[in-house]
């Protein structure tokens, strides 16, 4: 019998079964996805949150456990377990000399922002490169992987694992960790847990899912079902405004749409909704996928001019473009006549200070609701651009109740041999809200326990047999 199966095949579960293995245990990690699929959301990651005290290799200045903590707390509105979420942080200033002895190798971010230069470890060759590294140390340090292997359901006994199924099949092992990701590649279970609104609409019937399709939470249903304890809100999850254009899954990051603050945002209606210059974009860029699902239709226009060219990172589909205002709104399909109307208004709200995009500058609208706080210049110079936007969903915060062992719980009480890391347990972190780079944390440091206290798991399982046969 195989000592640890790890489910999943992302970041957690690399984790877990890198550790697991150096602990001596064999291992056996089942991947629902094809080998050229495989990584879930993780393939899609560029870096790693890190707490440090003085700089490090390519992390600049200092990053301490108690800032770390405030963000978290910041974005968390509080819903954190504060010591799950300290054992998280103190954890992020130590793993990277482990990654780097499994092949993950990293590099300064490329824009040389100098906040996220202080605070995230860019993976070079990104989230890709970085699963790759982990698989290819695995399959070298004897780890068995399969792939095409979606776990759906468990056997346990009195919160004890058992054996996990795959149709008829059967696969017994001395311990297990779960890592098989968060709900949201599962439109069905997105579509409940968002509901229908006022309008009679199902919001979630528009969203786009920016990772992996494999994560469908069949596990973390079955965990529910099975009496686990659960933590987080389904209907919580990270979710950005992307373009609308974007693949139903896998879009990745190079579907953000960077120009939002540079210009208005309008929706089906050709109206306003909130102020696009409320803070600097990479602060509010998680925001705008909550408030494009609050949208009939769930769509928004993102709408710029000529001045606003080359000063973002451009989409990889070229905006719609016209040189006139109404033909934008023709092309765009939204009523020409109540679009003029809007820019209109909005042009001549506009109180032009000196525009500095890096600075909180003072070019602010004046009695328009909403307002625009800052940047806010008239969009008056052809050609005019428009993109089109729809919520994007990163992933759900809906999980497994954990402590600090990552053991599975099940009426408060720890299973001796069931742990649980990454997005299936993240919100006991974060209950709400966003940092960049933290998801990767949480994996990282939940993955390493979970398998750590799996191998051990199974080692004490293998005493306690050869006692009984002793005895
Ligand atoms: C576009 C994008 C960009 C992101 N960028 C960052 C970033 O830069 N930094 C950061 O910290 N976070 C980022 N995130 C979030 C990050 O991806 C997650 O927090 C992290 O990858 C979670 O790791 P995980 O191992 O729990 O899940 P995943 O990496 O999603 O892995 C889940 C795995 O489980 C497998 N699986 C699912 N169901 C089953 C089953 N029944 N049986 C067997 N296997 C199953 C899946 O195939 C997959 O391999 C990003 C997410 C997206 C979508």
């Amino acid at each position: 019998m195989i000592d640890v199966l790890v489910i999943g095949g992302g970041n957690a579960a690399l984790c877990a079964a890198l550790m697991a293995r150096e602990a001596g245990a064999s291992v056996l990690l089942l991947e629902a996805a094809p080998r050229e699929w495989r990584g879930g959301n993780s393939q899609h990651t560029r870096n790693l949150r890190c707490m440090h005290d003085a700089p490090q290799d390519v992390l600049v200045d200092a990053y301490p456990e108690e800032e770390y903590w405030q963000d978290l707390l910041k974005v968390t509105g509080g819903i954190t377990d504060e010591k799950l979420a300290r054992l998280v942080i103190r954890a992020s200033s130590s793993c990277r000399d482990w990654m780097r002895g499994h092949g993950v190798n990293f590099q300064p971010p490329l824009s040389g922002a100098l906040h996220v230069a202080r605070t995230n470890a860019f993976f070079m060759g990104g989230g890709k490169a970085l699963v790759n590294a982990y698989y290819r140390s695995a399959e070298a340090l004897g780890v068995q992987i399969r792939y095409n292997a979606p776990v759906d359901s468990l056997e346990l006994a009195d919160g004890h694992f058992v054996a996990a199924r795959i149709g008829q099949e059967r696969i017994e092992a001395r311990s297990c960790v779960l890592a098989a990701g968060g709900f949201e590649s599962n439109l069905e279970w997105m579509r409940e847990a968002w509901g229908q609104n006022e309008r009679g609409e199902w919001p979630a019937d528009n969203f786009l899912i920016r990772g992996t399709r494999f994560n469908q939470g069949v596990l973390l249903k079955f965990m529910m079902q099975a009496g686990a304890d659960i933590i987080g809100d389904p209907s919580q999850s990270h979710c950005v405004a992307i373009d609308a254009r974007a693949p139903l899954y896998d879009g990745g990051i190079c579907t953000r749409i960077d120009c939002v603050s540079l210009g208005v945002v309008v929706n089906r209606d050709a109206e306003r909704f909130y102020d696009e210059g409320e803070d600097f974009w990479p602060k509010r860029y998680a925001i705008w996928g909550r408030l494009v699902a609050m949208q009939p239709g769930q769509i928004a226009y993102s709408i710029i001019d000529a001045k606003a060219v080359g000063r973002f990172m451009p989409p990889v589909f070229p905006g719609v473009r016209a040189d006139s205002l109404a033909e934008l709104a023709a092309k765009l399909e939204l009523d020409p006549a109540r679009f003029v109307q809007t820019i209109e208004d909005y042009n001549r709200a506009c109180r032009v200070g000196s525009f500095d995009h890096t600075q909180l500058d003072d070019c602010h609208t004046e009695g328009l609701t909403p307002a625009k706080t800052h940047w806010a210049r008239p969009i008056d110079t052809g050609p005019f651009y428009g993109y089109a936007l729809r919520p994007g969903i990163t992933f759900t915060y809906l999980g497994l109740k954990v402590d600090e062992t990552a053991a599975v719980r099940f009426g408060g009480k720890p299973s001796d041999n069931l742990f649980v890391a990454g997005e299936m347990m993240a919100g006991n972190v974060l209950g709400k809200g966003y940092t960049a780079g933290v998801g990767m944390s949480i994996g990282t440091a939940f993955g390493r326990i979970a398998g750590t206290r799996a191998a051990e798991a199974a080692r004490a399982q293998v005493k306690n047999g050869a006692r009984r046969e002793a005895a």
